[in-house]
């Protein structure tokens, strides 16, 4: 039974989420269709065909009847459908702003977010600290263990990230290989705690073959930001260290 209506109105009985607020907000839609539709039956038969209040009290009955009937499956079905769509507008909106490999933000909405978070600070200071993760010799990894293992550590280093932040952080996916953390508030002893974590954390996964054993690591550029500051200023600091960490043998941090 269930199924058939599925397949009649394309609404899943079964679906809790949209069917109990679609029927409440179907009831209020129904009653308020049969509310008009009894004033206008009143007035027609009361006033402008002058029946009488048998006559009146019939079709009052009637009209709220075929009102009731009529109405009420169709509200059900737009209410169903509105939220559905209302559903699915937020979905795409998730979709949009997140990076499907790591599940983090992607660069133009982390980027974004870092700016509403600084012109809008949570603490009195208005300050933050940024982190710039670059995955170390990634081409390699590519080249030696294939993509889908690239993919596999990029998948692993957002987890990692998502682990290792509160919730009032942001993280995001800058492209390719690399990854961005905002600590809102964070200090430099905060940001080289977080940073350090999310170092050693990240070489727990390795990949093997038959020649050879490949750890995962990152490099870590840090920079702490003053209030009102512009994230591409702060960034480039990061990035300069993210350089520095590299050029001290990578699988390190540099503040
Ligand atoms: P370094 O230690 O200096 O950072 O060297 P690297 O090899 O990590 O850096 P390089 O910029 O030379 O190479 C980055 C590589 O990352 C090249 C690119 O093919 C790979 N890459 C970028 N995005 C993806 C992705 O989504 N999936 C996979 N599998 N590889 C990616
Ligand atoms: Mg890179
Ligand atoms: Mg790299």
């Amino acid at each position: 039974m269930l199924r058939q209506i599925k397949s009649l109105t394309g609404i899943d009985l079964a679906d809790r989420n949209f069917v109990q607020p679609a029927f409440r907000k179907a009831v209020s839609i129904t009653l308020l269709a049969l509310l008009g539709a009894e004033i206008l039956t009143f007035v027609y038969y009361q006033y402008i065909a002058k029946s009488t209040w048998d006559y009146v009290l019939v079709n009052l009955l009637l009209t709220g009847i075929i009102t009731v009937v009529v109405a009420f499956p169709i509200a059900v079905y737009l209410s169903v459908q509105r939220l559905k769509l209302n559903s699915l507008s937020v979905q795409l909106a998730r979709m949009a702003s997140v990076d499907q490999m790591s599940g983090l933000l992607n660069r133009t909405s982390f980027i974004q977010a870092m700016r509403d978070r600084i012109s809008h600070p949570t603490n009195p200071e208005g300050r933050g600290a940024f982190l710039y993760i670059d995955a170390d010799h990634f081409k390699q990894l590519n080249d030696e263990f294939g993509h889908a293992a690239g993919d596999e550590a990029i998948e692993f280093i957002g987890k990692v990230i998502n682990q290792n932040m509160r919730r009032s952080d942001l993280a995001g996916r800058l492209g390719g290989e690399e990854f961005g953390v905002y600590l809102e508030g964070g200090n430099q002893k905060l940001a080289e705690d977080v940073s350090e974590n999310i170092r050693q954390d990240v070489t727990l996964l390795t990949f093997d073959n038959k020649k050879k054993r490949f750890t995962l690591t990152v490099s870590i550029g840090v920079a702490t930001h003053e209030a009102g500051e512009k994230p591409s200023h702060f960034m480039k600091t990061a990035d300069k260290n993210l350089y520095i960490a590299k050029s001290r043998g990578r699988n390190c941090v540099a503040a």
